[in-house]
């Protein structure tokens, strides 16, 4: 049976919502930026009259203003956006329970069951949004079709405030005429092989020889393969139901370049500190580290080894993310930006083989120093423990760096 999927993109999320808030600045142009004192000072959102004067998403404050000197600049309000974005998951759900969040401002909803109840694909998107507009003062733009990655497509192609259908008889017309890249799973790396190929449209994908896809690209090639010819048959999660975690880095802008040894090192077991907390709080061991690093000149490289025994230790998984560094790294060049990872995750409990070399019982004993640590934070701040080495100036910002978790491939 044909199936009826909705995307539903809220417009501007962060921008939107401060408009929602004060009417008055709804005409004028706004933008939502990330802290100006260190150098995370970016644009994360703005509103339309913003755009009319050519703001983008990750332009650099003092830009912004150069092309809009009269734009307003707002500080994010992270708890208010996951307020309100859990308020318009429930709206999703009176008509549906099958309801994806993908980030925070959008949704898949699967509303074949309901087309009885509610009327067809297109009428349940037009009430939807009309409902997130009177209820919340937000606009969002619905793709309708009938799989997750053309409702996605359907959900960009007109926006602010409207829903777009994507049938099965037309999505050639419409969709194949795109760039390769607005293809959800298309990344700059696979955009750069395939235009290199001469490929350069959806339609372009859709029509290539699968086999020469998956000579180009993997298996990711044959998926495209089927992305583009609609025949993308993943289905809508039940919002509750999580993919498992598959890895949990930390990562963070220096507040000014890393020249020594001694500071990558700091810096390393102060983002370890925080990878750690979070595998014993997700109940995990980390079985290998991937160290992140961008030079002064912003070239990124990554490098990754596997651990002697799995941990979830700050000073393990420093100690072998700083053998890397000294093992690729070379100096002069100054550090800008680095990132720890923890990878191949098993679970705490797993019985791990232990090295000959290695202290079980003094392993075990750091293990539950470091949770009594955790329950210190937790009870009185995040503050309330900390190494002796990291007393000294250090060169993390304060703020929360950058967190985040890779969800295996198979989430959409
Ligand atoms: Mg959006």
């Amino acid at each position: 049976m044909e199936r009826t999927i909705l995307h539903c993109d809220l417009n501007n999320f962060y921008a939107s919502v401060a408009c929602a808030e004060r009417p008055a600045l709804k005409t004028r142009p706004v933008a939502v930026c990330g802290s100006q004192d260190n150098r995370q000072g970016i644009v994360l959102a703005k509103n339309e009259p913003a755009k009319r004067f050519g703001i983008a998403t990750g332009d650099v404050i003092w830009q912004a203003r150069q092309k809009c000197p009269g734009l307003v600049v707002l500080p994010p309000d992270f708890p208010k956006y996951a307020l309100l974005s859990r308020k318009i998951r429930a709206v999703y759900q009176q008509y549906t329970d099958l309801v994806e969040p993908f980030g925070i401002d959008e949704c898949w909803l699967d509303v074949t069951g309901s087309t009885s109840l509610f009327g067809s694909g297109e009428r349940i998107a037009c009430e939807v949004k009309d409902r997130i507009r009177q209820e919340f003062g937000i606009t969002a733009s619905v793709g309708v079709s009938f799989n997750k990655i053309f409702a996605k497509l359907g959900s960009d192609l007109k926006k602010p405030d409207a829903v777009t259908v994507i049938g099965p008889g037309t999505f050639r017309q419409q969709i194949w005429k795109l760039p390769a890249g607005d293809l959800l799973g298309v990344g700059r790396a696979t955009l750069r092989r395939l235009s290199a190929s001469g490929i350069f449209t959806i339609g372009d994908i859709a029509q290539a020889d699968p086999r020469f896809l998956k000579r180009l690209l993997g298996k990711n090639g044959l998926t495209l393969h089927q992305y583009a010819n609609g025949r993308d048959l993943s289905p809508v999660r039940y919002m509750d139901r999580r993919p498992p975690v598959k890895s949990i880095g930390h990562s963070a802008t220096c507040k000014s370049d890393l020249q020594t040894d001694e500071e990558v090192w700091k810096a390393l077991l102060q983002l370890a500190d925080d990878v750690c907390a979070r595998l014993r709080a997700a109940g995990f061991r980390a079985g290998g580290v991937c160290l992140y690093l961008r030079d002064s000149a912003l070239a990124a490289r990554e490098f990754q080894s596997a651990l002697r025994v799995p941990t979830s230790l700050g000073t393990e998984l420093a100690d072998s993310a700083f053998a890397l560094f000294r093992a690729h790294w070379r100096w002069p060049l100054p550090i800008r930006a680095l990132g720890v990872r923890a990878v191949s995750l098993l679970p705490a409990e797993a019985g791990a083989q232990t090295s000959l070399f290695d202290d079980a019982a003094r392993r075990a004993k750091r293990e539950a120093l470091a949770r009594s640590a955790d329950g210190l934070r937790a009870r009185f701040g995040a503050d309330t423990v900390r190494r002796a080495v990291l007393l000294t100036e250090d060169k993390l910002p304060p703020a929360i760096p950058e967190k985040d978790c890779v969800l295996p491939n198979a989430f959409f």
